[in-house]
């Protein structure tokens, strides 16, 4: 009697799958579960793909497995499904792609269900606290008082809203608070908040999504900051908890949107389930868990999330979808986004991308038909639109990154009771560390890069490979005095405090918020109206709300006009547009300057006089000229190394192997990377664009096929990057 078998996908860097004899006594475990397999001299925990009916092994070779982890699978077919395309479509190794989508603890074999999924509630001496006595003391403390005074919350959810588990187990010594038993309550018992009467234009979208019904269709929400769009979607996602359905919701960063949970939290309550990367892995495990058995009606979560597996799906939404950060971008680098739609027609229930700023993409979807456009351009109680104007930096000197013109604009709000913004895509001290008499910039010795200064830490950083060095302001060669050249954030910062003592200032940047707990501050004191004046990076674009700012300056907004990615426009327009959009209220119009000295720029010009819709329009025409992406499809081949010539040995071999067999797939290299040389490691890569996918991808699956034989391969390391971000 021949044994069933097994074909599994092992956690390797290997493409292939590898079959194994079930030897157990039950039947053989099904897809999507997980086994113990033996490999090579280990053992790993595999996923079972399928139970083929022959393999090509020898039987002799044929290792055996006789334990299933899982008493049933622990991925739904679908998601199974759609993770072996994605393995497929992004050419990377279907091991590695599983073990991406598990919690770690499942990833190393845990069983689903943990032991420990700790829910705290009030004692009664808890609840005889006073709040306000208790925040005097400690802050953290009283939150997780607050929190808890309206009934029993998971660890998990408690430490979503920035409460440590050293904080609950201070609180439970001193006998406030102790473990209450686990159950969740069910989703749609949570009562809701009154909810805004909608606009006109909220209810059309609200109209149009319901009107599709249970089944696949995508929507483009294109609406301006804060225009409601969050407000329909929660009306969609309340739907579907009554409907007895979960709703899947895609963020950028969790860290940098606590109104948005908070908001979740209030109006759905414990049908929460929050899956991120500042979980424990007993958390993360639990809030899949609940996923999965259908145990949270909402799951939000960050990129990875879209893997998460649901029992009753009814909706997925993406919010900000032209956010960065849903493209992974190291090791499986998939689109969150573009698989977010493709789970959906899966899945068969309607997706909805919302932003303010569309990626060109979804808005040529839009255009093309493939998705339907909802169009939301007013903001709720603004007076009108901001006021946006440009300033010619030629025409005005600028201190430290601050024009004439800003500065009386910073004046007049401030005056007012205002809160100011300021916008400047660099931290640090200053960009570049310049010697006027040999006009040299001093450069990362491993990176083409120039060091950054960073004054107050008295160090040079590089911000490319992380070196540092001590800053020296005498010049290494001639001797003589070095000067700071540029502004970064924290120069900047210096200025204001310099010329405003009086006016608290706040900075909101990777260096002023590293520590833990100082994002959440930093946030909290400028939404407050604590900070006067708040100067930040690409932070500053994430979708917060700062009720009380009026004036927002983008300081160098130059960066993106000449930036070498065929994205850097569109970078620039969505960037202008988000922070923009941070200016204004009800009773105040917003006011936007943007410092240039190039204020002629086509494409800050038609952004300013036309908005982001015609703007895309006119970058969609220029990409169609040039042919980049939608109208073509990309794919980047890169390789790097400590030595140039392998790197391009290597590359060259991968062109000539390609042109062997010409097709419809146009070749690019091998060209340097816009920054060849960084962490001391040489980078090239050749680019590959095809107007359809299928060639593409048949030329890259044989290429890769033929690449992992090579000699020259080994001297380098390489990847393959579907639909790159930048090229
Ligand atoms: P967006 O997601 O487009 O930025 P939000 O949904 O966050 O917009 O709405 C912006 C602000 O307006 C929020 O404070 C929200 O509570 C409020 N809001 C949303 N819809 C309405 C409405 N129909 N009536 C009154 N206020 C609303
Ligand atoms: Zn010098
Ligand atoms: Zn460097």
């Amino acid at each position: 009697m021949t044994r069933p078998l097994l074909r599994v996908a092992v956690p390797v860097p290997l493409p292939e799958c590898f079959d194994y004899a079930w030897a157990g006594d039950t039947p053989p475990p099904a897809p999507g579960s997980r086994v113990d397999v033996p490999f090579g001299r280990g053992r790993r925990v595999g996923v079972v793909l399928e139970l083929p009916e022959s393999t090509a092994v020898p039987s002799g070779k044929l290792k055996s497995v006789s334990a299933a982890l899982d008493p049933e699978p622990l991925l739904p077919s679908e998601l199974l499904a759609t993770l072996r395309w994605a393995a497929d479509y992004y050419h990377h190794p279907i091991g590695e792609v599983l073990s991406h989508a598990l919690p770690g603890l499942l990833r190393r074999g845990r069983p689903l269900a943990g032991a420990s999924a700790r829910s705290w509630r009030l004692t009664a001496e808890g609840r005889a606290q006073s709040i306000d006595a208790v925040r005097a003391k400690a802050a953290r403390q009283a939150d997780a008082l607050a929190l808890l005074a309206a009934g029993a919350l998971p660890s998990e959810a408690l430490r979503c809203a920035g409460i440590a588990p050293a904080t609950l187990k201070r609180l439970a010594d001193k006998g406030w608070i102790e473990e209450a038993a686990a159950a969740a309550p069910p989703p749609h018992s949570h009562s809701s908040p009154a909810l805004p009467e909608l606009t006109p234009e909220q209810r059309s979208a609200l109209d149009a999504v319901r009107a599709s019904g249970r089944t696949y269709a995508a929507f483009l929400l294109h609406g301006a900051t804060g225009s409601g769009k969050t407000e329909v979607f929660l009306r969609l996602v309340a739907d579907q908890l009554a409907a007895g359905r979960q709703s899947l919701l895609l963020v950028p960063e969790i860290g940098l949107t606590p109104q948005l949970v908070q908001r979740l939290r209030e109006r759905f309550g414990e049908g929460l389930a929050i899956l991120h990367s500042g979980l424990s892995d007993g958390e993360r495990r639990e809030a899949w868990r609940r996923a999965r058995a259908g145990d949270a009606g909402v799951v939000v979560g960050t990129r990875s999330a879209v893997f998460a597996p649901l029992a009753r799906p009814g909706l997925i939404v993406v919010d900000e979808e032209h956010d960065t950060s849903y493209k992974q971008q190291q090791g499986f680098r998939y689109s969150a986004r573009d698989l977010a739609v493709l789970r959906a027609r899966r899945l068969d229930v309607p997706v909805v991308l919302a932003s303010a700023t569309p990626s060109l993409e979804s808005f040529h979807n839009a255009v093309t038909g493939r998705y339907r456009l909802l169009e939301m351009p007013t903001r709720i109680g603004a007076a009108g639109e901001p006021c946006v104007r440009v300033v010619d930096m030629t025409r005005h000197p600028s201190r430290r990154g601050l024009s004439a013109p800003l500065l009386a604009a910073i004046d007049t709000h401030l005056g007012a009771g205002r809160q100011v913004l300021l916008f400047l895509n660099r931290r640090g001290f200053a960009p570049a560390l310049f010697c006027p008499s040999c006009g040299e910039a001093e450069q990362c010795r491993r990176c083409d890069a120039r060091l950054t200064v960073h004054a107050a830490s008295g160090e040079l950083r590089c911000h490319h490979c992380g070196a540092t060095k001590p800053l020296t302001w005498g010049c290494a060669a001639c001797g003589s005095e070095r000067i700071a050249v540029g502004a970064g954030t924290q120069r900047v910062d210096d200025e204001l405090n310099a010329l405003y003592p009086d006016q608290p200032i706040g900075r909101l940047d990777r260096d002023a918020t590293s520590r833990k707990g100082t994002l959440d501050s930093v946030l909290a004191r400028a939404r407050s109206g604590a900070t006067r004046i708040l100067v930040g990076t690409q932070m500053l674009a994430k979708g917060h709300d700062f009720p009380g700012v009026t004036l927002v300056g983008v300081l160098n907004a130059d960066q993106g006009l000449f930036g070498t990615d065929f994205r850097s426009g569109e970078r620039l327009a969505q960037t202008i547009v988000q922070v923009a959009g941070r200016a204004g209220r009800r009773d105040t119009p917003g006011e936007v300057l943007i410092q240039t000295h190039h204020p002629t720029h086509p494409l800050l010009t038609r952004l300013l006089a036309h908005g982001y819709a015609e703007f895309a329009k006119l970058a969609l025409a220029e990409r169609r000229r040039a042919g980049w992406p939608p109208f073509s499809h990309l794919a980047l081949w890169r390789a790097e190394a400590a030595r140039r010539p392998p790197v391009a040995e290597f590359l060259g071999r991968v062109r000539a192997s390609a042109a062997a067999k010409p097709g419809a797939v146009k070749i690019l290299g091998p060209a340097p990377e816009a920054m060849e040389r960084k962490g001391g490691r040489y980078r090239m890569q050749l680019l590959f664009s095809c107007t359809e996918r299928a060639p593409l991808h048949a030329l890259l699956g044989r290429l890769m096929a033929e690449a992992r034989d090579w000699r020259e391969g080994r001297r380098v390391r390489w990847s393959v990057d579907v639909d790159p971000l930048e090229v």
